[in-house]
């Protein structure tokens, strides 16, 4: 049986990162990553092969990174764990033995067996699977009417692909009053809602499906709680992800209640040198604290730096210290992003905060012809003004504007400290420094505590 310092079972964006970052860190270890298909996706990429990238081809990520500096692949997906004896066996019946093993299984849709129909021929999901979103590459462009299930950021990003081809008509079915609001606050959830109805896709918001209906095994539409029925070719469902854990649990790791491989601040589970990554790793807010599973490559990938740097000992003392949640998104045009508290998280994690926004245009003076508006809306503490939480919208520049904020909030920088931080600024690039969009937040946030002081 052949034997290998490390197996990685998985090579999503965590198996991936923490191949590349033990082999860079230990390139006399041998490292073996075992993967379910040859081809792999770039996960945050699939809604974009509906439209803009046209090919599925055109989003694929594989394992050369890893390869080149002499890491191990195979394809042949893990069926079995037995952590006593130290042995990963695949599905051909091919058993490897390792020192230290990585669960980075990550994540697969939920299946809504609650909605009578759920099971019919047409009843889609958006997987991270090559060949599978291959195949609903083809459906969608067959389908004319297609309805997705789910407002969250997948389920928009998806409809919005898909409904830019003027032949589709594109329903998104969401339970809640606004779409995108597990990720947004109440305000940045409205703005977005709107920014969605103004593209082709039919928003109905408020709305249950209570039913997915169908002829002869196959869908034809969906029921509504309201009593509409909407015809369907194809219905996605996508209302979420489930952490991807089977072989963890018949491994007999420790598993949370949403079924979460249960691991430390260095990402190790409870069993010596078997660890887990990603998605299919628990995770627990950094402000609040408490279990809340966060599923974003981001997080996933800063996961596999932690564990891939100090697997071998701990050489970077930083542990992962919580999950932000930096989420950003561009929908119609308009680029939004959250990170940390907001006005819903907030409440519902019980965080005393206080809130101000500021808007400007991202370049000065404002007439140059890419010119937007740029809003930072920043949270903080009412006790010591430290940083919370931030939401910014506008053009492209906020994915980055919101990392600075994910940063600040992780340091702990007060309000007080960004007010005099140095910063810099061009006509074309950024807002004014007379009027620096993140800091006049900042300022917004000063007067608020003078105010209740
Ligand atoms: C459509 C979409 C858009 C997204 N957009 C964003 C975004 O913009 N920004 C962001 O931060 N996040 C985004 N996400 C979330 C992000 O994709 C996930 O958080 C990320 O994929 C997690 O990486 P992972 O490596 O933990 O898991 P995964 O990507 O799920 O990878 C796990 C891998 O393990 C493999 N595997 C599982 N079981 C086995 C087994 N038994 N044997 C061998 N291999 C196995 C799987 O085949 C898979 O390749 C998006 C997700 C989707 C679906």
């Amino acid at each position: 049986m052949k034997k290998f310092d490390v197996i990685i079972i998985g090579a999503g964006p965590s198996g991936m990162v923490v191949g590349t970052t033990i082999k860079m860190q230990n390139p006399e270890k041998s490292v073996l990553m075992i993967k379910e298909e040859d081809k792999g996706l770039v996960p945050c990429g699939i809604p974009y092969v509906f439209n803009r990238l046209a090919t599925v081809d055109k989003n694929v990520m594989g394992t050369k990174p890893f390869s080149d500096i002499s890491g191990t692949v195979i394809v042949d997906p893990a069926v079995d764990a037995d952590l006593a004896k130290k042995t990963v066996t695949c599905k051909s019946g091919d058993t490897y033995a390792f020192d230290k093993l990585i669960f980075a299984t990550g994540s697969t849709p939920i299946i809504p067996t609650f909605i009578p129909g759920y099971d019919l021929d047409g009843v889609q999901y958006i997987r991270k699977s090559y060949s599978y979103i291959k195949q609903l590459k083809d459906k969608t462009d067959e389908a004319k009417n297609i309805v997705i299930v789910g407002g969250g950021f997948i389920g928009a990003e998806v409809a919005e692909e898909i409904a830019s081809n003027a032949d589709k008509t594109v329903s998104l079915i969401e339970s809640q009053p606004y779409c995108f609001n597990r990720a947004f606050s109440g305000e940045l959830s409205r703005i977005a809602t709107d920014k969605l109805r103004e593209t082709r896709v039919n928003v109905h918001t408020s709305t249950l499906v209570k039913e997915v209906s169908g002829e002869n095994g196959k869908v034809t539409g969906v029921k509504l709680d309201n009593g509409k029925h909407i015809k369907a070719d194809i219905v996605i469902m996508s209302i979420g992800y489930k952490p991807n854990t089977d072989v963890a649990r018949k491994a007999g790791l420790e598993l949370n209640a949403e079924g979460a491989i249960v691991v430390d601040n260095f990402e190790r589970t409870s069993v010596k040198d078997v660890c887990a990554i990603g998605d299919c790793s628990q995770t627990k807010g950094f402000i609040t604290g408490r279990t809340d599973n966060i599923m974003l490559a981001s997080t996933a990938t800063a996961e596999a730096r932690v564990l891939g740097y100090n697997l071998f000992g701990v050489i970077i003392k930083r542990c992962f210290v919580g999950t932000l949640g930096v989420f950003s998104t561009e929908i119609n045009g308009l680029s939004m992003a959250a990170a940390g508290v907001n006005e819903n998280n907030g409440r519902e994690g019980n965080i005393k905060f206080i809130s101000s926004e500021f808007s400007d245009f991202n370049t000065h003076p404002a007439g140059f012809s890419d010119t937007s508006k740029l809003t930072v809306k920043l949270y903080a503490s009412p006790s010591d003004g430290s940083i919370l939480g931030g939401e910014v919208w506008g053009g492209k520049s906020v994915g980055e504007i919101i990392n600075i904020i994910g940063l600040a909030i992780q340091k702990r920088v007060t309000i007080f400290e960004l007010v005099s931080y140095q910063i810099g600024t061009h006509p074309l690039l950024t807002s004014p420094p007379t009027k620096y969009v993140l800091i006049k937040a900042a300022e917004g946030l000063i007067n608020k505590l003078k105010a209740i002081a």
